[in-house]
């Protein structure tokens, strides 16, 4: 929802009034929980000295939901997102093992958001193994094993399941199995291989690789290859195509990752494959991302709420605030998106403000700035 109204841009330290009549995004925040509380909060400050015109709708999610709304997820977070076409997210705790289903997963499958976009980019100072990474991860982010489809381990619909596997032909399942199901459909694959296309379309990018296990998951796998390799006939002439197997793809990605560009991946193996390219550019500190559908976009970094640090103002906020200027050049505002990135560059350029992931991805001696110390650094920067 875009508001018609005056507004007042802070800028630097010093608060500059600049009225004029302009247009304001209304965006829904979903702090999330763990450092998503610090995380969000500087973010908020960083956008706000960016000028950009933005107006947030607080919603909750995670563990904390549990006790007023009976569901991590309440509904009416769900319908902000839809009210408002555009969310910010911090991350969200999963329980491992146990408990209630992940967060993410549920707004991805509630408002169809099946892209899971995750540019990767090597940021000078910050510790990467590589000056020169520039690619973009495209993850199927609706379906494969994260569609949460699951059995467990002696209940009857496990039994019934293992019955009619070994009835079938198809194989044997040990008794005492959990099954966990990867769905991987032809409409999934299409759009997602489709999007990517049209993503490196748009963004003067050369090549798609598409990456499966496909010589061993004939009808999942197999079936997301031969569906790429159909739709990118359709680009022939205009995008290079290629495609490898997901192990071999990460020792190259680790080896070499200027032979990539546009990549797409069935869910499981992107998430995989963006934490090991965050690594490959100093970390999940500065990892940014956006899940994208037809109708909405929740911006959020590819890391999660990293229990170890959280509450301590030790979270690098880096990648919050690049999803932050991904989203502001969603809604338009490409110079306040471009003046975030400027901004990051520069702190990281110059090291003196940088926090302990940074410190220790850089093998660096200096002391590690806070969350907030970083963050007044990088509004100082704009
Ligand atoms: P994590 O990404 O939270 O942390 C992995 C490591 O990276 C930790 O050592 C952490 O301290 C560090 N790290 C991550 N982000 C950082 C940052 N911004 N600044 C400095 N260091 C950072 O992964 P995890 O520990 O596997 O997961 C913790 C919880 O987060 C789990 O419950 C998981 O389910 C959840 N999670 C949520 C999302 C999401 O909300 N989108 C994504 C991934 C994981």
């Amino acid at each position: 929802m875009a508001l018609q109204r005056r507004h007042c841009v802070f800028i630097g330290r010093t608060t500059r009034e600049v009225w004029r009549n302009s247009v304001t995004h209304l965006v829904t925040l979903i702090p999330g929980d763990g450092i998503g509380m610090e995380t969000s909060a500087a973010m908020q400050e960083v956008v706000a000295a960016s000028g950009a015109p933005i107006e947030w709708e607080v919603a909750p999610a995670g563990a904390a939901c549990m006790e007023e709304f009976g569901a991590p997820l309440p509904e009416s977070t769900i319908e902000a997102v839809q009210r408002n076409k555009v969310a910010i997210k911090g991350p969200v705790t999963t329980p491992v093992g146990t408990g209630f289903r992940s967060v993410n997963v549920a707004l991805r499958q509630a408002l169809d958001l099946y892209v899971n976009l995750r540019p990767v980019m090597s940021i000078p100072g910050a510790g990467g193994r590589y000056d020169d990474v520039n690619l973009v991860i495209v993850r199927e982010n609706s379906e494969d094993l994260y569609a949460g489809i699951e059995f467990e381990e002696g209940s009857a619909q496990a039994k019934e399941l293992i019955r009619f596997v070994e009835e079938s032909g198809a194989g044997t399942i040990r008794p005492d199995s959990g099954i966990s199901i990867k769905p991987i459909s032809v409409t999934g694959s299409e759009r997602i291989v489709e999007y990517a296309f049209q993503y490196a379309q748009k963004h003067g990018r050369n090549k798609v690789t598409a990456v499966h296990k496909a010589n061993i998951m004939k009808h999942s796998d197999g079936l997301f290859l031969r569906v790429a390799r159909e739709v990118a006939q359709r680009y022939e002439g205009a995008v290079a195509f290629d495609d490898k197997i997901i192990d071999a793809c990460c020792m190259c990605m680790v080896q070499d990752p200027s032979q990539f560009d546009v990549m797409v991946f069935p869910n499981l193996y992107g998430d995989i494959a963006s934490d090991l390219a965050a690594g490959l550019v100093g970390g999940l500190g500065i990892a940014p991302g956006a899940n994208i559908g037809k109708d909405y976009a929740v911006f959020e970094a590819v890391h999660g709420s990293a229990p170890d640090i959280a509450g301590k103002n030790l979270a690098n906020p880096t990648a919050e605030i690049l999803s932050a200027a991904m989203m502001l050049d969603h809604l338009g505002e490409l110079e306040a998106a471009e003046r975030i990135r400027a901004a990051v560059r520069k702190v990281y350029a110059e090291g003196t403000c940088l926090t302990g992931d940074i410190r220790r991805a850089t093998k660096s001696d200096a002391a590690p700035a806070t969350c907030a110390q970083f963050t007044q650094a990088l509004i100082a920067a704009m």
